[in-house]
């Protein structure tokens, strides 16, 4: 498999998109370095799929340009630019054999005889369906029929691969065991890929690196450690798990108050900084409300979900939830006033955008 050293492989600058007088992106810049696994994470229709397009050549930018290794490809035709790509629907030949449909770009490509066939076995071997060979795509279940279309799109040793929600039509047993394939593969292989997805857990476990995005624009850029314990934005915090959101005040030296009192926290805080998150495994219950950053809460209800117990409080007037795994003797009613403390390198000052 052909693998590139430059760090800077794959560059997009300033690409926007637009239909019908509607932007679909707009101002993404972003560079990805060779052999990197990224994921394009984010809601219907924030323009994960349109910039995956743009990448492949199946849609051109209004402005921006896009570079492979220092070279600008922004005009270059879909074929030309050499990237594999599986897409959402198995999108294989239905009138041919698994061997034909991977060997089916090779052939384009004008690959011997001998050499496709090698090459289709051993793409077979990678994704264990060597002995499925000579069966039509209909004879196969989703998920070996996303392998084929994933041995395909690898066969032509494409620079880049490109995955357009490739795991969304099957069951989550399935799912869930394709991903860490397509996960263990790329990583084998070294190759630079892109993929598309709604869905975080699908993000973080594939993904050296998430791009969040909404509205057509990037809102946060990290691995996902960073995007899950420093998110930039409530709209990030929310969107990767659950984050409580808190109002604060915040004074012009980055001083915050809750609730009456000052609020702690290890990050440096942007001046008037009014809003934090806090996720709702990391809120602790105490046992008095007396000291930094505890609070009295009134307890609204609690929920009982197996491994954890999900609490609705409310601080301060403001809606909280707090997660509490491990203790079996939690009895609070509607009503109760309970102390808890919010560690203080556990809260995120939030920006707006
Ligand atoms: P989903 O997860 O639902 O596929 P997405 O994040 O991939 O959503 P896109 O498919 O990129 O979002 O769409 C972004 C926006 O651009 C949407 O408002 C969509 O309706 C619009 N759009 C995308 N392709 C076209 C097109 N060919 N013509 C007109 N509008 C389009």
């Amino acid at each position: 498999m052909t693998t590139h050293q430059a760090a800077d492989f794959l560059c997009l600058s300033g690409i926007g998109k637009t239909f019908h007088g509607t932007p679909a992106v707009r101002d993404i810049d972003l560079t990805i370095t060779a052999g990197e696994s990224v994921c394009f994470l984010g809601p219907s229709g924030c323009g994960k799929t349109t910039l995956l397009r743009l990448i492949a050549g199946l849609e051109t930018p209004d402005v921006g340009q896009i570079s492979l290794n220092g070279v600008d490809i922004t005009g270059v035709p879909p074929r030309a630019r050499h990237f594999g790509m599986v897409f959402q629907s198995y999108s294989l030949f239905p009138h041919l054999t698994v061997g034909k449909n991977v060997a089916y770009g090779l052939r384009c490509r004008k690959w011997n005889t001998a050499d496709t066939r090698r090459r289709v076995q051993e793409m077979l071997d990678l994704v264990q369906l060597a002995d499925h060979i000579d069966k039509l795509p209909n004879q196969l279940s989703g998920g070996q029929q996303q392998r084929v279309a994933l041995a395909r799109a690898l066969a032509a040793q494409p620079h880049v691969l490109l995955l357009d929600e490739p795991f969304s039509a099957l069951d989550a047993k399935v799912r869930g065991q394709l991903r860490a394939d397509v996960r263990e593969l790329q990583s084998r292989l070294g190759i630079t890929t892109i993929l598309v997805t709604h869905d975080q857990e699908e993000a973080m476990a594939v993904a050296d690196r998430i791009v969040v995005m909404n509205g057509g624009r990037i809102e946060q850029i990290g691995s996902g450690p960073e995007i899950y314990h420093a998110p930039d934005t409530a709209f990030v915090g929310r969107f990767v798990g659950d984050m409580n959101v808190l109002q604060v005040r915040g004074n012009a030296e980055g001083r915050l108050m809750l609730a009456g009192k000052s609020l702690a926290v290890n990050e440096a805080v942007r001046p008037c900084c009014d809003r934090v998150g806090i996720r709702p495994e990391a809120i602790q219950l105490v046992q008095d409300a007396i000291g930094p950053n505890h609070f009295q809460v009134a307890v609204l209800k609690t929920q009982f979900l197996g491994k954890q117990t999900r609490l609705d409080l409310l601080l301060d007037g403001q809606p909280i939830q707090v997660d509490v795994y491990g203790q079996r003797d939690i009895t609070f009613a509607p009503g109760d006033l309970i102390p808890v403390f919010l560690p203080p390198n556990e809260i995120r000052p939030l920006n707006e955008h």
